[in-house]
């Protein structure tokens, strides 16, 4: 697809907010264009899915463009020397750059686009309900709820020892003994009781805990991360063929189901057709009589039944049984185990686990 890095480009260089009816805008366009004006068959957040999930990869623009947003954000944090840009901006700031995306207090005279980077990281922070609290990328100094801040200096004037971070002082999970901490960042033997207040306001704030990543291919990073947290429901298409073959299909089967219709066969044709037959994109007569009641609800091969589902029309309608026991002959003089001649196994490919 040519037209992401082109809008990549436009998100990762221009510091400025877009609004939320642009992105629906687009995606509008986009829907569009895919289904050429007509009535969609699949659900837009659907083709939006990864791959294993059942969808297309279709981008989400707004996550894009929230990934490329926070790329400063990230670059505040890693202080990168060959990031030029960063001593400029940091010239414009008041407090640290680095502590920004993580302050409780709110800082104001801002410049516009410092502004408009913690703007976006505050949208993430709503949308995926992160919590505002601490994180290992908290400094020290900077913490409001850590009442010691106010009385004592001391606390930020560590930043200066090397010590600015809380991640600083966790090895393994685990907070550093005094004497690590003395070793490490030259300590004194009065930072002692700091030390201890510091250690009971952690252990009371465990927030920390979460962690962070890497930093190679950073926006595509950033973007399959909100893309994970964003679908994580069971899947309307996976109940309907529950529903119809009255068997109960795990996650994780229905990961592997995803996963194999990508890899199948090297034709795009058929990979196209069983991604289609696994997300129900036919219109069955049962489909198009609900969409209008004056279309009876009968099988297209005049079979008589009259509950003409997915299943029925691509598996036991009667008059395709000659058909399927043709495959299956075929299937059985290939393999030497039996293979159940079953629809979970002839339409979503679904292996039963006795099978080698
Ligand atoms: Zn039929």
């Amino acid at each position: 697809m040519n037209l992401l890095p082109r809008l990549l480009y436009l998100f990762q260089m221009l510091p400025v907010g877009i609004p939320k009816s642009m992105f629906v805008e687009l995606d509008k366009i986009i829907s569009k264009f895919i289904w050429q004006s007509k009535r969609p068959r699949i659900k837009y957040k659907t083709l939006q899915r990864s791959k294993t999930e059942g969808g297309l990869n279709l981008p989400v623009l707004k996550y894009y463009f929230w990934a490329a947003q926070l790329k400063p954000l990230i670059s505040w944090i890693q202080q990168d020397s060959q990031t030029r840009w960063l001593s400029i901006e940091q010239a414009k700031c008041s407090v640290p750059l680095k502590v920004l995306p993580f302050l409780d207090i709110l800082v104001k005279d801002l410049p516009l686009w410092t502004k408009t980077t913690l703007n976006i990281w505050n949208k993430v922070r709503i949308s995926f309900k992160l919590p505002r609290g601490l994180s290992i990328l908290t400094s020290i100094g900077h913490i409001k709820s850590f009442t010691p801040n106010f009385l004592d200096k001391k606390f930020s004037k560590w930043a200066e020892q090397g010590l600015t971070f809380l991640h600083q002082l966790i090895d393994r999970n685990n907070l550093m003994s005094f004497e690590e901490l003395c070793r490490n960042f030259h300590l004194q033997k009065n930072d002692f009781f700091r030390y201890l207040q510091l250690r009971s306001f952690l252990s009371a704030h465990r927030d920390w805990e979460r962690k962070g990543g890497g930093d190679k291919k950073l926006i595509t990073k950033l973007y399959s991360v909100f893309l994970s947290m964003n679908f994580n429901e069971p899947t309307w298409t996976k109940q309907r063929w529950e529903a119809e073959t009255a068997k109960k299909i795990s996650d994780e089967t229905w990961e592997e189901v995803w996963t194999e219709a990508h890899r199948v066969t090297n034709s795009n044709t058929w990979r196209e057709y069983k991604w289609k037959i696994i997300s129900r994109y036919f219109r069955t007569p049962d489909v198009v009589s609900k969409m209008d009641p004056k279309v009876p609800s009968l099988c297209w091969r005049n079979c008589g039944s009259a509950v003409p589902n997915h299943t029925h029309i691509f598996w036991s309608c009667p008059k395709l049984q000659n058909f399927w026991d043709e495959v299956y002959r075929a299937i059985n003089q290939i393999f030497p185990e039996v293979i159940p001649k079953d629809v979970t196994v002839a339409l979503l490919g679904i292996i039963p686990d006795d099978l080698p």
